[in-house]
């Protein structure tokens, strides 16, 4: 199914014009750009046919519907994806920087994730197939236990003094309860703030403390690869932090002995007996449905707030479409629920659609790296959505882990977090989708509340490496630092020039932030992503990393996604990061980290190889000072790699605190490895 070239475009889409297509794709090198994107991927994949014939969306007709009047399409979407009990009149309401969707519309976010299914005679369907980390551990969850559950605990929450308009934290494993408290908050009005259950006790206690919570639900201990995690004990911790936190409701998983506090209430207690129905909360669309703080990547994390209408709407709408969600589909959305991706396509997304999902606690190499396909074999997956961090690691541990499972159920897969470099996309398609299995590389941030820019899978022709076009209604645009549009080829900054619904309204309790952080730099009408991306001739969108992380050699500025994506194309390396190290004479050098796959060794000569490599690709300017090899590259608890963290190695600085970081052990040794090839006496 592979195309050739651009020679056969099909039914390829092409964003609405922006700005008249000009000059070459390829920019001529010059000072000016914002980004220079040189990197080239010629490879196009059509939709699979079978996909195609059998796709939800197979032709053009909502790009043109939303193109006309975007209003107005989401609008439409909103009274078929969505029960209300009172229907919007409004649309759109746009104060720049701020706006609502749907204002006098009310509903309650339950009610259509469960209550309008089990009312319609689906209450049997399975919600989740829910695998223990332990082998052998499972659950079968439907759509009637999950609204019997959720009933039970809101009627708990309320009898400890939870009411609407409170603030509820949420710190526990990938257990059906998680979105059983979190529903049982959306009924009853409470807005709730999941916080990873990998993060230490300083960290929950400072998004507690950020949301006002006045109550945590959490668990005696949580399992990861064998081990277990003391959730209740760094709750109790990051409560003493938080004065706030009134009452802490502890799920028994593990059954150990957990230290026990005055405020504290077992989740067996406080809903046994409980009535089994509860009287949903009315919600306005604007009210809040709940607060999630960004992965924390870069700087201080930012509690963004999603309202309930936009936001259901939004979640439901891509995940039907992006991933075409049929009746008999089996969703896989292998990410945590701590993270905004679980939130909405694992939550929001598969329950308002009605859908069944697998719901996995553990690792995806605990107790081999099969795992995931002994899963996606069991329960027939049939779209599975991760991220290019672990695809990266499955491409190193070979392909003869997915070759013990029958993955035939597939049907679509999807990445998102980072951009994914083409080797690895590739590898994602032969071996994980047979080639039968189109690819949608979606970006998106906890910002925008779901999929701003993404391949639908019946429609559009993919290209490895990018999230190809917009979703119908968005319109990013790549701009210069004044606000102008770049020419097609070159890098800039990617903004969203109108609102959408699943947008954050704002930071909680930080409006001033928000308008400062995402609407001053082009005006209070563009919303600034953050992120570098580039457009090619067809339009299509290349993410090139983190604006702030571009790296400037002798005033050219280079994308780390374009240098990382070339190492990865060389035979011997399975992950690679970039960056860029102070230089007095060419303002940076470059400076790179990379993990070789199983079976080749760290050699200088290897490093001399890599850096021509990326020469010989990319251009001279572009050559490495240094390429390092590392046991693995310091990466955040959401698998991302911690860039803050690789400048300061190569730097040579103070590597600062480091708590949030997966391992930190490794950064030690690549700050070793930095100092001596970098010449500075450690
Ligand atoms: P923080 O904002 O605190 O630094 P974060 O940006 O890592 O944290 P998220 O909102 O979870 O937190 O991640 C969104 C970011 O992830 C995007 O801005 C982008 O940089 C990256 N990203 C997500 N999906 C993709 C994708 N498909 N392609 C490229 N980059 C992506
Ligand atoms: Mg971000």
């Amino acid at each position: 199914m592979r195309g050739r070239g651009h020679a056969e475009p099909g039914p390829l889409l092409s964003v609405p014009a922006q700005s008249e297509q000009k000059g070459p794709f390829m920019p001529e090198q010059n000072a000016e750009t914002l980004i220079e994107g040189l990197l080239l991927e010629q490879r196009t994949f059509e939709p699979p046919e079978k996909f195609r014939r059998q796709a939800l969306i197979s032709d053009d007709s909502v790009y043109r519907e939303a193109a006309a009047d975007f209003e107005g399409f989401w609008a439409r979407l909103a009274t078929e994806f969505l029960t209300w009990s009172r229907e919007p009149t409004k649309r759109l309401e746009w104060t720049p920087p701020h706006c609502t969707w749907f204002e006098d519309g009310v509903l309650n976010a339950s009610v259509n994730c469960l209550d309008r299914h089990v009312d319609a005679g689906r209450g049997d369907r399975v919600a989740y197939h829910w695998e223990g980390e332990a082998p052998g551990e499972a659950r079968t969850v439907t759509y009637a236990d999950l609204l019997r559950e959720v009933c039970k605990l809101a009627n708990g929450l309320k009898s400890i003094g939870i009411e609407k308009g409170d603030r509820v934290g949420i710190y526990m494993g990938m257990l059906c309860e998680l979105p059983v408290a979190m529903l049982a908050c959306a009924r009853i009005g409470a807005a709730h703030i999941v916080v990873f259950g990998g993060f230490s006790a300083e960290s929950l206690a400072e998004r507690l403390r950020d949301s006002g919570a006045k109550a945590l639900i959490t668990q005696d201990e949580g399992w990861r690869k064998g081990a277990k995690v003391p959730l209740k004990a760094n709750a109790d911790r990051a409560c003493a932090q938080a004065p706030g936190v009134e009452r802490v409701v502890v799920l028994r998983r593990t059954g150990d002995p957990v230290p026990w506090e005055e405020h504290d209430i077992w989740w067996h207690d406080l809903t046994e007996g409980a009535e089994e129905t509860c009287e949903p909360e009315p919600m306005g669309a604007e009210d809040a449905l709940f607060l999630l703080h960004t992965s924390g990547s870069t700087a201080k994390p930012k509690g963004a707030l999603h309202t309930t209408g936009g936001y259901l709407l939004h979640a439901a709408v891509t995940h039907k479409w992006i991933f075409d969600i049929h009746e008999d589909s089996v969703w896989w959305c292998a990410a945590d629920i701590g993270w905004v991706t679980g939130h909405t396509y694992i939550v929001y997304g598969p329950l308002t659609n009605g859908t069944t999902s697998v719901l996995f606690e553990g690792d995806p190499a605990y107790p081999d790296w099969d795992r995931h396909w002994q899963i996606v074999e069991r329960y027939r997956v049939s779209s599975y959505y991760t991220a290019p961090t672990l695809i990266r690691s499955f491409v190193k541990m070979g392909e003869e882990y997915p070759k013990r499972h029958d993955l035939s159920s597939l049907r679509l897969l999807g990445t998102v977090g980072e951009p994914i470099n083409p080797e690895a996309w590739v590898w994602y398609w032969q071996v994980i989708g047979g080639g039968r299995c189109p690819i949608v590389d979606t970006w998106w941030q906890t910002e925008t509340g779901g999929i701003l820019i993404t391949p639908l899978p019946g429609v559009v022709t993919t290209k490895p490496g990018s999230a190809t076009i917009p979703f119908p209604g968005i319109e990013p645009e790549i701009v210069d630092e004044h606000g102008n549009p770049v020419d097609r080829g070159a890098g800039g900054f990617l903004v969203v020039k109108r609102p959408w619904p699943g947008m954050f309204r704002t930071l909680f309790g930080d409006d001033e932030r928000y308008v400062s952080t995402y609407f001053t730099q082009f005006g209070p009408e563009v919303y600034v992503t953050g992120d570098g991306a580039k457009q090619d001739e067809d339009g299509y969108f290349w993410l090139m990393g983190r604006i702030d992380d571009v790296i400037n050699v002798a005033g050219h500025r280079l994308s780390t996604t374009e240098i990382e994506s070339t190492l990865v194309e060389h035979p011997a390396v399975a992950e690679a990061a970039a960056t860029g190290a102070y230089d007095p004479q060419r303002g940076q050098r470059i400076v790179c980290f990379v993990l070789l796959k199983s079976g080749f060794g760290a050699s200088d000569e290897l490093s001399q190889e890599l850096r021509e490599f990326v020469a010989d690709k990319i251009g001279k300017i572009a050559r490495p000072a240094a390429v390092l090899f590392g046991e693995d590259l310091p990466k955040t608890r959401s698998g991302k790699i911690m860039r803050r963290l690789l400048k300061n190695i190569a730097e040579g600085d103070d590597l600062g605190d480091t708590t949030t970081l997966r391992d930190p052990v490794i950064v030690d040794d690549l700050k070793r490895k930095a100092d001596a090839a970098l010449g500075r006496s450690a």
